[in-house]
């Protein structure tokens, strides 16, 4: 075949291969042209999950009757003026109309302020119609039919329409978190309805429209975030640790305003919860990046969802931050929310003293232990009252005013009770009643020490707070010297691709820091003599390809640090105090006044409470004294 131009409709139906991969992508591309005409409000109809329709109407600026046919024209576009590093709208490529007008069936009604009448135009499968008048507010409204009729293949590659309306849902969410002065709605034929009213672009604004995304537990469970450096912008809410998802769909991310999933972004938001995180619980994360245009790349892909910076080293460093230290700052709080829930499940009159979940599966446990015969586990038997019975006996009997009472009896019977309060009962020196964890009073269960402040009463878990505190201290020692090596007995050589090679012996410096030793090998290859010793037995192949492979991503070398750090609190894990070892009163406060003085150590290494603080003035509601 001899080489020929392609038809307009062919090129069109090319880039609609990129830009329009499904519905969702055809509502993203209509909802970001009504946020650059400044709609304040943009209504969303789509019908058999978006395929057969979808119709998006805003009140903005309006195309005037002699632009319509440039609208759906290719590389036709009103937001671009000669800098390509300048860009400050969501749409700049002037491809998406002409695309899905390649594609489907589609409408443009559309009318400016400037007081003359509304216009329409229309283009099927790539056939333009005549422009003709018609009636219309101010705005436009776009209405797509019968999309991927004029490419059946791709047709073919759509979910069920269920699955079709929750993708253009999400998109819309994402969207919308970026633009709370704006009221969205969206409406499909199954009746699930999103209607997202404007909420303002004040930070309180901003959070509410968070809120009305991802729910209104979220902003309870949330730290605010913002930080700045050389000239980078970071604003926006993480979760504390303790409120995780099983994957990563709830980070939001956005660069100027512009939703982006973005693999930098995401190993950032990695990092910093990696110490506070077990490896398959996922922060829930809202940021916005804000920076001089030109330094980001937003023209990456046609569906403009990637991003490339120019500093990513900054960028990354920056989002890293701001989290480790918002979240050693809500230490605190990550505890104090534990705490409320407890409260509640105490207060009198309410619900028996229930746990979530597995209680049941202890009930059946218990039930089915007493079946066997095997227990001394009859009503009656001392066992129950005896402080080793398993801790859900008292659920066993419906307990009065929601305490279970013979929990109370194991108190005031066992001799352990007595045995563990070790700290003795005269009064605490006034210095102590003023620190943040107050002065230990007694250790209860072989694992628990009992404080107390001037206002409150604090429980640690002795076991979870040396973990952290041991945690710490070996992150410290890694990363404030040169972290120890051990030298190969014979190099490893890694073969890899010349740009690779290249790359790690720039960062060589660095990674011999880190206790990985390894320099050029010829072409295409590094040598490695040492590595870290606290990796052990390690595949160092694996290692430096990773390495290599981040280095490319992300011009970093942070995956050696994570992988250090997990190592660290592998071995805190194991070193640490056990629960069970009884501690004297002076060992107990010294644990404290650690804590008190370790950032982070209110979560234990896998996110939960280090220690729950109950107040004086609420244990005094629970006793009908306030
Ligand atoms: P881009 O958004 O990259 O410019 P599009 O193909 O999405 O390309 O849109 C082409 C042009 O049509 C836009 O530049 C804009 O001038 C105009 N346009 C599209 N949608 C709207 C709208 N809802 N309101 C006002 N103008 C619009
Ligand atoms: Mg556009």
């Amino acid at each position: 075949m001899p080489i020929r131009q392609l038809s307009e409709t062919m090129i069109n139906q090319i880039a609609a291969g990129e830009v329009i991969e499904r519905p969702a992508s055809v509502v993203k591309e209509l909802v970001e042209n009504a946020l650059d005409a400044g709609a304040s409000k943009v209504e969303i109809v789509t019908a058999g999950g978006g395929l057969s329709l979808i119709r998006v109407t805003d009140d903005g600026s309006g195309i005037p009757e002699r632009e319509l046919a440039l609208a759906i024209a290719r590389h036709c576009t009103s937001k671009l003026s000669d800098d390509i590093h300048d860009i400050r709208s969501l749409g700049f490529r002037g491809e998406a109309l002409p695309s899905i007008g390649s594609v489907a069936r589609l409408s443009i009604r559309s009318r400016t302020a400037s007081g003359d009448g509304a216009a329409e135009i229309g283009i099927e499968g790539g056939r333009v119609l005549p422009v003709k008048p018609a009636a219309a507010n101010r705005g436009t409204t776009v209405e797509v039919r019968d999309l991927f009729f004029a490419t059946p293949a791709r047709l073919k590659f759509m979910k069920g329409e269920r699955a079709e309306s929750s993708a253009t849902g999400d998109m819309v969410k994402r969207i919308a978190i970026a633009f709370p002065a704006v009221r969205f709605t969206l409406a499909g034929s199954d009746r699930s309805t999103l209607e997202l009213p404007a909420t303002g672009g004040t930070p309180e604004g901003r959070l509410a429209r968070v809120a009305q995304v991802m729910g209104k537990d979220f902003p309870d469970n949330a730290i605010a975030i913002d930080a700045q450096r050389d000239g980078v912008h970071l604003a926006g809410h993480v979760s504390i640790p303790s409120y995780t998802r099983a994957n990563a769909l709830q980070q939001y991310a956005y660069v100027n305003g512009r939703p982006v999933r973005d693999k930098l972004i995401a190993g950032a938001i990695r990092g910093a919860f990696a110490d506070v995180l077990p490896r398959d619980r996922h922060a829930v994360t809202v940021l916005f990046l804000s920076l001089d245009p030109a330094t980001v790349d937003v023209n990456v892909h046609p569906a403009k969802a990637d991003v490339r910076f120019r500093d990513p080293g900054l960028v990354r460093g920056l989002i890293v931050g701001a989290i480790r230290e918002a979240l050693a700052g809500a230490g605190i709080r990550a505890a104090t929310s534990g705490a409320a829930g407890l409260m509640a499940a105490f207060r009198p009159g309410g619900a028996p003293f229930a746990h979530p979940g597995p209680a049941s599966g202890h009930r059946s446990y218990e039930a089915a232990y007493r079946a066997s015969g095997l227990s001394g586990f009859d009503r009656g038997s001392d066992l129950a009252r005896s402080p080793q019975r398993p801790l859900d006996m008292g659920e066993a009997r419906p307990a009065r005013n929601g305490f279970a009472e013979n929990e109370q009896a194991a108190f005031d019977t066992s001799p352990l009770a007595s045995a563990d309060a070790r700290a003795g009962t005269a009064e605490p020196a006034e210095a102590l009643l003023g620190t943040a964890l107050g002065a230990a009073r007694a250790q209860v269960h072989e694992n628990y020490i009992v404080a107390q402040t001037r206002d409150s009463l604090v429980i640690v878990d002795q076991h979870a707070a040396h973990e952290r505190l041991v945690y710490e201290a070996l992150k410290n020692a890694l990363h404030s010297r040169a972290v120890p090596s051990q030298m190969l007995l014979l190099p490893e050589i890694v073969d890899l691709p010349e740009e690779d090679a290249e790359r790690l012996a720039m960062h060589s410096e660095t990674l011999a820091r880190f206790g990985l030793g390894l320099e050029r090998f010829g072409p295409g290859a590094v040598a490695v003599r040492e590595t870290p010793s606290m990796l052990g037995e390690t595949n160092v192949q694996q290692l430096v390809r990773d390495l290599a492979d981040e280095i490319a991503d992300n011009d970093t070398v942070e995956t050696l640090k994570e992988r250090l750090d997990r190592i660290a609190a592998t071995m805190a894990c194991h070193g640490s105090v056990r629960s069970g070892r009884l501690l004297k009163a002076e060992e107990m406060n010294a644990l404290l006044r650690q804590m008190e003085a370790t950032p982070g150590s209110g979560t234990c290494n896998h996110g939960r409470p280090t220690y729950i603080e109950l107040k004086l003035a609420d244990i005094e509601r629970l006793f009908g004294r306030r």
